[in-house]
């Protein structure tokens, strides 16, 4: 009997496969050792060369090779995808809990009448049955699903798994197949990749970031936080929501709509850690976070982390720095 199959959904970006890509494989790749189940990599592109000599952690790579797949398109993507699934038959298909993912995740459920689980940072086989751990609500809740049967789409949260176990020593067999659905005349197309105006500061580029969060609380207040990150040679960035109110411009955002940064430091000052920052922040070299709630999710990526109200924290810390610099 064929072992079941776990089909990998690829995303790339200018000819190199994503972070989340590797961690899927990583994934697949632990089931397989408990399991042995069977992984296709399926990637969609229209050139295939940056893609065929690639030694992914999977046991075949299938290259979808037509022009409209140059770029990330929805329509294009969930066509073809749905004509590969139906041929491949795998038991559990995984996209990136990523913006691409969560455009395919919802048309592809549809066109194969398959349940999608979302958020998962754990999978596992039971029996039967296939075990999800997912991050819900903003990451403040750990929920547990079993799928029975039949084909499922799981959407893993960026950061689960180590992209380092994605890759293996030798290069897979690889197969480029033409599109096997027209996709001609399709309703979306690509036109241009814009990236946000940087403006003063390039946060992708500083090696001390301290993140303002909405326990920051008032504008008024990241005038202190500001003046730390002045103190320890750093720039100010932030969560979403600070950006939304118009308190920092949009250049200065992290997470998924945002930037990923990796800086030296990370100083998390009232961020709660839902998913969707931590994507941006997860690979910062030290990540100190500062939060009153002692189960706030920022704690579980955190290397060190304190319970205290930052607002008081912030001019204490800014003025012993100070002190220690001119001590030195
Ligand atoms: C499709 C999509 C894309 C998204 N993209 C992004 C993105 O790119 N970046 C991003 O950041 N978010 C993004 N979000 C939003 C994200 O889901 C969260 O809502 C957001 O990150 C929460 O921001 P926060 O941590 O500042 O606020 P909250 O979740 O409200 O957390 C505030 C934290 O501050 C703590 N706190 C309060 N007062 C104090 C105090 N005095 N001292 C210390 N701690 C205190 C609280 O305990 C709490 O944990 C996206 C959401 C969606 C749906």
């Amino acid at each position: 009997m064929t072992p079941p199959e776990i089909v990998v959904v690829a995303e790339h970006l200018a000819g190199e496969v994503t972070d989340v890509t590797l961690e899927m494989l990583a994934c697949a790749r632990e089931l397989t050792h408990t399991i042995g189940w069977h992984v296709t990599c399926v990637i969609l592109a229209d050139d295939p060369k940056p893609f065929e000599a690639l030694p992914l952690a999977s046991g075949r790579t299938v290259i979808v090779q037509d022009p409209s797949l140059s770029s990330f398109n929805p329509v294009a993507y969930s066509k073809v995808l749905a004509h590969v699934l139906r041929d491949l038959g795998p038991r559990l298909v995984l996209v990136g809990n990523t913006n691409v993912g969560t455009d395919l995740a919802g048309s592809l459920s549809h066109l194969l009448d398959a349940p999608v689980v979302g958020g998962c940072i754990r999978i596992r086989s039971e029996g039967e049955g296939i075990l999800f751990t997912s991050r819900m609500c903003g990451g403040k809740l750990l929920a547990q699903i079993e799928v029975r049967d039949g084909m499922v789409i799981a959407m893993l949260l960026p950061g689960s798994f180590n992209r380092e176990e994605g890759m293996q020593d030798q290069v897979p067999p690889t197969e480029v197949r033409p599109s096997p659905v027209s996709l001609k005349g399709l309703p979306v197309r690509f036109l241009e990749l814009v990236e946000p105006s940087l403006g003063d500061v390039d946060v992708r580029k500083v090696p001390i970031l301290v993140a303002a969060g909405r326990g920051v609380q008032s504008k008024a207040n990241l005038e202190a936080v500001e003046a730390l990150a002045k103190t320890l040679g750093g720039a100010v960035c932030a969560t979403r929501p600070i950006v939304d109110q118009g308190w920092l411009p949009r250049a200065r955002q992290v997470g998924r709509s945002g930037m990923i940064v990796k800086p030296r430091l990370y100083l998390a000052l009232g961020v709660s850690g839902a998913p969707e920052h931590v994507e941006g922040m997860k690979d910062s070299g030290l990540i100190v976070a500062v939060n009153t709630d002692p189960e706030a999710p920022i704690f579980d990526v955190a290397h060190f982390g304190a319970t205290v109200d930052l607002l008081k924290l912030v001019p204490i810390l800014a003025a012993r720095i100070e002190a220690a610099k001119g001590g030195a």
